[in-house]
């Protein structure tokens, strides 16, 4: 997808860009395949598939979950790699608290450069792992909304999620094909971490991939076992 494409389907679902924002991709863009040179942030490099599978796909949650688009909600991406999802949201609706949550020095680096460059504001950046975040007060149970993209299946992420999101939040899962079943396997996790889900989205994108977008509400506390040790949750997930 070009840049035009980009900001053409986007307009048809209703988000509009400004000339800041294009610019603001297109740095984004231009530091990702720079720093990429140097440190391993993603497979995808070519232009058109950067913005189709990163920066749009990023986006397809916010027409989904339409709140994310206006609201000064406060989301946290878990396992953000090169910023995907959060990144594109928090450009496309600057209004949205970020916070981004990688266990990769290099990739938390990577974010920051980002952040000043683009001088976006409203964004946390955080180094460590979920499974020991979750446990710290200041992030417990404290957002609107949690998203990982291309982390862990359902059952781990649930475990890596709902911790953070407060009670009448929503986890945001962010899928392809195999979506369905791993939401069936993970029915138990999300179940014992306080989570009930509410709706399922099919959908495709512009080359024709399928994607899934499901919402989980938050509805009763996580118990406060979880998350366990870093490495449990995928090692032994709830089953
Ligand atoms: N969300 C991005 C990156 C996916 S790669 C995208 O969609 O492109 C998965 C990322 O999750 C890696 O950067 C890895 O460092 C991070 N990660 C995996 N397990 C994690 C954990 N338990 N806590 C924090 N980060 C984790």
């Amino acid at each position: 997808m070009t840049n035009e494409d980009f900001i053409e389907a986007l307009s048809s679902a209703g988000i509009t860009l400004t000339t800041q924002q294009v610019r603001q991709f297109e740095r984004y863009y231009e530091l990702l395949v720079a720093t990429n040179e140097l440190v391993n942030l993603t497979a995808i490099t070519e232009k058109k598939d950067v913005y189709l599978k990163h920066f749009y796909d990023s986006l397809t949650v916010a027409m989904y979950e339409q709140k994310l688009k206006s609201s000064e909600s406060t989301l946290i991406d878990i396992g953000t790699g090169a910023g995907f999802p959060s990144l594109p949201l928090k450009i496309a609706f600057p209004d949205l608290k970020i916070t981004m949550v990688d266990a990769l020095k290099k990739r938390v680096n990577f974010l920051q450069e980002v952040v000043d460059t683009l001088d976006l504001t409203g964004v946390e950046i955080v180094h460590g792992r979920a499974e020991d975040i979750g446990q710290n007060p200041k992030y417990r149970e404290n957002f609107d909304y949690a998203t990982a993209r291309a982390v862990a299946r359902t059952s781990v992420l649930a475990e890596y999620t709902l911790p953070f999101v407060k009670i009448g939040g929503r986890f945001l899962v962010m899928k392809g094909s195999a979506a369905h079943q791993e939401l069936l396997d993970g029915q138990k996790a999300l179940a014992m971490l306080g989570g009930q889900i509410n709706e399922e989205f099919v959908f495709t994108l512009p080359n024709g991939d399928q994607r899934y977008i499901q919402i989980v509400d938050k509805k009763t506390k996580t118990p406060k076992k979880y998350p366990r040790q870093a490495g449990t949750p995928s090692k032994k997930p709830i089953s």
